[in-house]
């Protein structure tokens, strides 16, 4: 992509509204404007941020053998009234009337969508165990809509739906998802902490909330220093019940805890090890039995001919929340640091003197090289001066900068710089594509 032709608005000042980090650089690095409280427009360069999260997290999700679908976000109230949530729910639900007066709401989530699909669908024990998951625009008139898509009143989720024959079963849906997510956000360069959360009327221990630790999150934390390490992949066999369970129970047996389900006994065990911090919510995984089975009719017909009611989980994911996230975890001074996972383009191609012919037509045969090599590549071949040049690309964190300038074209060299850590070095312009690709 030519940035001639690209739209990325960036700001030399942060907007005075903006309170953290994260919220302050997507709105100076072009990735997001607000249209009204809590509501966002992403614009080209976070559209394709969002999108490389999506992915990730779709591709985890279809690993633990979940099976996408997609639901409106609009729904009707009829639906929320046969679980007996419509009028509990509260002022968080946007409430709306169509031209015929009838009832609807902008859904802030999907249990009894789902729940009534699952319903109209699956008929025996065959059809389960299931889980369903979308990746879909959710709506919640939060009171303080702020930070950013950190507390958006319109943001993006991926939201899982378990259905299994007993609790056992459920248990092992839990699992799959328990492990997904750890894997998912490590993937984006993120340590995810779950943490044990209320589980409401049902009780027992099935519910976590995974939360990575930043000085602005909105949750007071609480765990073992033993959580204080990188974030690592865990490869299994989703299928494989009790080696599942042990990689679960390996991970809950460090304490970390929000601050609505502190224990003060292991507290006292982890002693010095224990640990205080803010937190942001990034996922929270749930199982709460027959709730929405048993109220709204559904029920299946087991081995034996006898009618089962299945019980549910449900397991959240907040995708646009994430983008804060993980700026709140990568950036300096100067802006923006992609982990290479998520970056909108892996590299950015700068022509440091585009009145040069030279080096205008070796930044041009390289920018059709890395196209050529699959390479994404956002190349600022704009007539502007260098120092800007740079300015833009340390803010909107590419991690790899190519810079060519007309010293190094008569050279055959192109300056090589990695965002993370600022390192430059001279690279043969033949070599250079090798590098990044
Ligand atoms: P919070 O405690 O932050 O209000 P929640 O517990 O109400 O979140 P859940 O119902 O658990 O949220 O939804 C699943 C996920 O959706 C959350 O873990 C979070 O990552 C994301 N999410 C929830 N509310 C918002 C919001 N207002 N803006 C952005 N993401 C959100
Ligand atoms: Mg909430
Ligand atoms: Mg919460
Ligand atoms: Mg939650």
């Amino acid at each position: 992509m030519r940035l001639s032709r690209y739209v990325l608005p960036v700001l030399k000042e942060s907007p005075a509204d903006a309170q953290i980090v994260s919220h302050k650089l997507m709105l100076r690095a072009g990735l997001i404007r607000q249209q009204a409280a809590g509501i966002y427009a992403w614009l080209p360069l976070g559209l394709r941020v969002l999108k490389k999260i999506e992915a990730i997290v779709r591709e985890e999700q279809d690993r633990a053998g979940a099976v996408e679908l997609l639901m409106p976000t609009l729904q009707s109230a009829e639906l929320w009234r046969q679980s007996g949530r419509y009028d509990a729910y509260g002022p968080e639900m946007l409430r709306i009337k169509d031209r015929h007066d009838r009832e609807m709401l902008y859904g802030p989530t999907n249990e009894e969508m789902v729940t009534a699909i699952f319903r109209d669908t699956a008929r025996s024990y065959r059809d389960l165990p299931r889980t369903l998951y979308h990746i879909q625009w959710k709506f919640r008139d939060e009171v303080r809509p702020r930070f950013g898509v950190m507390r958006g009143r319109e943001f993006l989720m991926k939201d899982a739906y378990s259905f299994d024959m007993d609790e056992a079963g459920a248990r092992h849906s839990y699992n799959r998802m328990f492990v997904a997510y750890l894997n998912t956000f490590a993937r984006m360069g993120l340590r995810a902490i779950p943490m044990q959360a209320d589980t409401g009327p049902i009780g027992g221990d099935l519910s976590h909330e995974f939360i990575v630790l930043a000085p602005t999150g909105e949750s007071d934390v609480f765990y073992h220093a033993n959580w204080e390490r990188p974030a690592e992949l865990s490869a299994v066999d989703f299928d494989d019940v009790a080696g599942l369970q042990t990689i679960v129970s390996g991970y809950t047996a460090d304490y970390a805890a929000t601050d609505e389900k502190r224990d003060e006994a292991r507290e006292a065990e982890a002693g010095e090890a224990l640990r205080q911090s803010r937190g942001v919510e990034v996922g929270h995984i749930f199982y709460f039995g027959t709730k929405y089975s048993a109220s709204m009719g559904l029920k299946v017909q087991a081995q034996g001919g006898e009618e089962v009611v299945p019980h549910m989980g449900s397991y959240g994911i907040g995708v646009s929340r994430l983008m804060g996230a993980i700026i709140e975890a990568g950036h300096d001074d100067k802006g923006i640091i992609w982990p290479d996972a998520v970056a909108p383009f892996p590299v950015g191609l700068v022509n440091m003197r585009v009145d040069d012919a030279a080096c205008t037509a070796a930044a041009d045969a390289l920018y059709a090289q890395l196209q050529a090599a699959g390479v994404e590549v956002l190349y600022d071949d704009r007539d502007e001066r260098g120092g800007a040049k740079f300015a833009t690309m340390d803010l909107i964190g590419l991690p790899w900068q190519i810079i060519v300038g007309p010293k190094g074209v008569a050279a055959g060299t192109v300056e090589l710089k990695r965002r993370a850590t600022g390192e430059k070095v001279d690279v043969a312009t033949a070599d250079v594509v090798a590098r990044v690709a």
